[in-house]
């Protein structure tokens, strides 16, 4: 299918104005699994077809949670969906252009690992309209992406984005993980001017050490896995302001873009707008019935409930008023632009508001609230702060 094809999409002759909406499809599989992660990964031979199928079922078990009109992004997540074969995910990419539709301009992102990247394999994935990238180098640093567990290296990392660039993905983004033991400020922010030098979008994370995971258990046992706060706190500010210096414009407590390249996908979840998650362990959010789910989380699990007509399902809840103004603000002060304000945030919330403005950690202006500098290091106090009772 090739992106003119939507232009055949039902939904897209419609006048109707529709609020964007997105949809994930998770794919649960990796070929192995990093010593820092708590995703719903499984090692596993990987059902390529069957799993595809099950995905394609589920629409039909929750088309009526999509959103209204054709959708605004389509994201392939993981675990690994670089390695679903390219047909197996061609399927999924038509099966949703037919029964919701894809907007003209619909960003659709895969997400690789470099040492997947092949040419063959971006061929194929072009000719199946996905538009953007998502690359995991993580790292510049062979010692680093060693000691994160990763299996490639620096020159994959170069190697994988000259073979994007070459099969014509344009729309990059390169994800980047840093505060790890041992590593120098320096080098650190120096690998997020070379992460903007290379695409126009860089996801930065400080390394987590989830419990229950490799690194959670040696972290248990003693050992110093990540920078302490205070080097982690100049190294937050230092890659930010190399990325700034690059053009690459920070727009997110963990993201920035060359502008007009800042994510649609994750843009809808901070804007707290609706998608629909599909697969194994999938989320899904629907802002009209204020309600989210979660999809069960092993693969046989889901394969198994699908298979049988039945929605995949592990998890629901309805959010009360509160809760949805709370989750909004929350996820709204995780952008540099902020968050609107309404009347009612402004009864419930506005006292805090004021304290957190005279100690510097949060601006306020008309209808409109965000964090300062030095509320944004401090971004989970701040909010809990606001939305103490
Ligand atoms: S490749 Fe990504 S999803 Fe898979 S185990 Fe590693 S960090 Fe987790």
């Amino acid at each position: 299918m090739s992106a003119a094809s939507y232009k055949n999409s039902p939904q897209k002759e419609s006048p109707k104005v529709t609020a964007p909406w997105g949809i994930y499809v998770h794919f649960p599989y990796c070929r192995r699994r990093c010593p820092y992660c708590d995703f719903n990964v499984h090692v596993q031979p990987i059902p390529h077809t069957r799993y595809a199928a099950a995905v394609v079922a589920e629409m039909g078990l929750r088309a009526d949670e999509a959103g209204e009109g054709p959708a605004s992004t389509l994201y392939f997540g993981g675990g690994t969906p670089a390695l679903w074969r390219p047909e197996a995910l061609a399927r999924v990419i038509e099966a949703v252009d037919a029964r919701f539709g894809l907007r003209a301009e619909a960003e659709i992102t895969v997400e690789c690992n470099p040492e997947d990247v092949t040419e063959a394999l971006l061929i194929s994935l072009r000719a199946t309209s996905v538009n953007r990238l998502s690359l995991g180098l993580q790292s510049f640093s062979d010692e680093t992406l060693r000691f994160l567990g990763r299996t490639h290296s620096a020159a994959d990392n170069l190697r994988a984005v000259a073979t994007a660039r070459r099969a014509g993905f344009d729309n990059l983004s390169v994800d980047l993980i840093y505060g790890v033991a041992g590593q120098h400020i320096e080098a650190a922010i120096e690998e997020a001017r070379a992460a903007a030098r290379l695409a126009p979008h860089v996801s930065s994370y400080q390394l987590t050490i989830p419990e229950g995971t490799p690194f959670g258990r040696r972290a248990a046992g003693g050992a110093s896995l990540i920078l302490d706060d205070d080097l982690q706190a100049t190294l937050f500010e230092g890659v930010r302001a190399a990325l700034t210096a690059e053009g690459v414009i920070p727009y997110e407590i963990s993201n920035a873009a060359r502008p007009g390249f800042e994510a649609v996908h994750n843009g809808l979840y901070w804007a707290d707008r609706g998608y629909l998650g599909l697969g194994a362990g999938a989320h899904g959010f629907d802002p009209r019935a204020a309600s989210r789910w979660s999809n069960l989380t092993r693969p046989d699990a889901y394969l198994e409930a699908v298979e049988a007509g039945r929605r995949p399902e592990a998890f629901r809840e309805h959010l009360d008023p509160v809760a949805r103004r709370e989750e909004r603000l929350m996820l709204g002060l995780r952008r540099d632009a902020g968050v609107s304000v309404e009347p009612e945030d402004e009864i419930a919330y506005g006292a805090a508001a004021r304290r957190l403005e005279r100690e510097a950690l949060l601006l306020r202006a008309p209808g409109l609230w965000r964090v300062t500098p030095r509320g944004r290091l401090l971004l989970d106090s701040v909010i809990a702060a606001l939305l103490a009772p």
